[in-house]
């Protein structure tokens, strides 16, 4: 809301008023008349130039201060009407009679503009209170927070800010409906505004929601850090009451991350987003204490965000493409083709993709880079397909993230459907951190696969959570033993007979089994005595462009046993 003026201000227009009706009384008075030029003009003319004048005084005073401005202009009204009177009256003056119809048109003027101007202030308080409330809890929304912050950054004031995430709230919303969500909400909302108006805490506490199951705390008036963990625990206390809405009981945890003033950043934004960043790390983790600090490390280098931008940037200018690595059965017949991403930035330099496709995970764009890579490789495939005859695999790698998408299977579908190729002819690589990640999620989708008719392998096999019973429940077709193990290989008898008990394990379970990252003859003699099914490394071939694999394709004889 717009501040009131100074009280200097207030003071001259009243001066201004009673100088302007001092001339007015007085010229009326003892009339006369002016030479300007060769012009003789009455005294009484200028009259209505300062009675305008003493008015306009009066209604600027009632414009800028209000009720104030209204009483100060009544008393000068008041006050100066004897004087008009006695005029009148007393002196006979009959100049003074308008005056007497111009102070009760003032009278009604002002009295008309305060009451329109409280009009306009009620109804611009009740914008403003609707535009910085939260309609569904009440609570200040994410504009009054930022306001807040900025105020308290202006004023040099020590405080923190505190993002606060309700935990699992989506499942509630999904199971329950979208009513007993908004209720929960309502009910952590007015148990959080209690405790922020108890004080309790033994802090100055603001408590605001930001949107969805998303709030802020901005707490104030502490003397040490412990002292924002023990408010933040007395808020999770709070939440962590039962909750019984419709006779069902509701448990509420929530995610804690915060940043302080002036120590973190001087920026009310900038805290903002190292208390979500904090927060966001409470959450991914799982970690046990609910409530983490931001420390710098949480941010992502600008090494990573200028990857970030040149992913983005190779989508939009469609300089993601694909390189075709030659797969062989021990007698060097060809399997098939692992397509892998490759990349060229905007200089038009090739950036690695053990670098790119972690930071693609990490912006959440892997997925639209493994789709770029596909669907260029899936076209070039079924041509090939087509040109040949040769009965060969195209195996593509899928990230977590994007197996577990929703519309995955559709998308391969549709691959398939496009480019002609036989589903027996695809080959989807997933690492075994697809199996932590999103268990049940990811197998669901594995049997998708499975009943489209398309093959399974588990990549970099031993790097990751190896356990036997995972293998178990994975309707793999194909182990590929990761390339440390083949590296180290020929170093030591018992490596060797570890790779041989991998690929016996395989066996047993029914899998074949490939070796990656095979460079050496040594490496590929070893392996075939030990009876690996497939091979794939730099001995028989480096990932190469397309053009290169067709030339493969029609000079190779084709494994039978794919
Ligand atoms: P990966 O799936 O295990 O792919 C095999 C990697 O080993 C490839 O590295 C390949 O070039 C390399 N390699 C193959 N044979 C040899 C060898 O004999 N010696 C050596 N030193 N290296 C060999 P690349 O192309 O750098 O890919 C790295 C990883 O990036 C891949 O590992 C895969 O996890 C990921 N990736 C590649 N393309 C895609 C993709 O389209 N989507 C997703 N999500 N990930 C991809
Ligand atoms: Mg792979
Ligand atoms: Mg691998």
């Amino acid at each position: 809301m717009r501040k009131e003026p100074a009280r200097s201000v207030f003071i001259v227009f009243i001066i201004l008023n009673i100088i302007a009706s001092v001339i007015v009384a007085t010229v009326s008075r003892i009339g006369g008349m002016m030479t300007i030029g060769a012009n003789q003009i009455p005294m009484t003319a200028f009259t209505g130039v300062f009675s305008s004048l003493a008015n306009m005084c009066l209604i600027i005073l009632v414009v800028l201060f209000k009720k104030k401005g209204l009483i100060a202009s009544l008393i000068l009204i008041v006050t100066q009407l004897p004087l008009l009177f006695i005029n009148i009256f007393r002196g006979h003056n009959s100049f003074s009679i308008p005056g007497i119809f111009s102070t009760l048109l003032i009278i009604v003027s002002i009295v008309i503009i305060y009451t329109n101007r409280v009009r306009i202030d009620r109804y611009q308080a009740k914008v403003r209170e609707q535009a910085v409330t939260d309609r569904l809890t009440g609570l200040p929304n994410r504009f009054a927070c930022s306001e807040l912050v900025e105020d308290l950054v202006g004023n040099n004031e020590k405080f923190a800010i505190v993002s606060v995430d309700i935990n699992n709230f989506k499942s509630i919303n999904d199971t329950m409906g979208h009513n007993t969500g908004n209720e929960v909400l309502r009910r952590i909302a007015s148990r959080w505004k209690n405790a922020a108006d108890s004080e309790l805490s033994g802090t100055q506490d603001f408590v605001a929601r930001l949107g969805g199951d998303e709030f802020a705390l901005i707490i104030k008036g502490y003397t040490m850090e412990v002292d924002i963990v023990k408010t933040i625990r007395y808020y999770e206390s709070v939440l962590e009451n039962k909750l019984t809405i419709d006779d069902y009981d509701y448990f509420m945890t929530a995610s804690f991350g915060y940043s302080e003033f002036p120590t973190d950043s001087q920026n009310g934004e900038t805290l903002f987003s190292y208390a979500d960043a904090a927060m966001y790390e409470v959450k991914k983790n799982n970690i046990g204490s609910h409530i983490l600090r931001f420390v710098p490390s949480l941010l992502r280098s600008e090494h990573t965000l200028e990857l970030e931008r040149e992913i983005r940037t190779a989508l939009e200018n469609d300089t993601i493409y694909f390189n075709l690595q030659p797969q062989f059965d021990t007698a060097h017949n060809l399997r098939g083709f692992e397509a892998l991403a490759r990349m060229k930035d905007s200089n038009g330099n090739n950036v690695s993709p053990g670098e790119f496709i972690p930071a693609a995970e990490k912006a959440g764009l892997i997925d639209k880079v493994d789709s770029r890579v596909y669907r260029k490789a899936a076209e070039f495939f079924g041509e090939i397909l087509r040109k040949t005859g040769a009965d060969i695999t195209l195996s593509i790698n899928a990230s977590v993230r994007h197996l577990i998408k929703n519309d995955f299977l559709d998308e391969l579908r549709d691959l398939l459907d496009t480019y002609n190729i036989p589903a027996r002819c695809l080959e989807v690589e997933i690492t075994e951190s697809v199996m932590l990640d999103s268990a049940d999620k990811a197998l669901k989708c594995l049997y998708g696969l499975k009943d489209m008719g398309i093959k399974i392998a588990i990549d970099d096999f031993g790097t990751g959570y190896s356990s036997l019973s995972y293998l178990n429940k994975v309707p793999a077709d194909l182990l590929k033993i990761d390339k440390s193990f083949i590296d180290e290989m020929n170093l030591s008898e018992s490596s060797e007979q570890y790779v041989a008990a991998i690929i016996a394990i395989g066996h047993i379970m029914n899998f074949k089994v490939i070796s990656e990252g095979v460079e050496t003859k040594k490496q590929l003699e070893t392996l075939t005595t030990i009876d690996c099914d497939y091979i794939q490394g730099f001995f028989w071939g480096h990932p190469m462009p397309a053009e290169e694999a067709y030339d493969l394709v029609r000079q190779s004889k084709i494994t039978k046993n794919k």
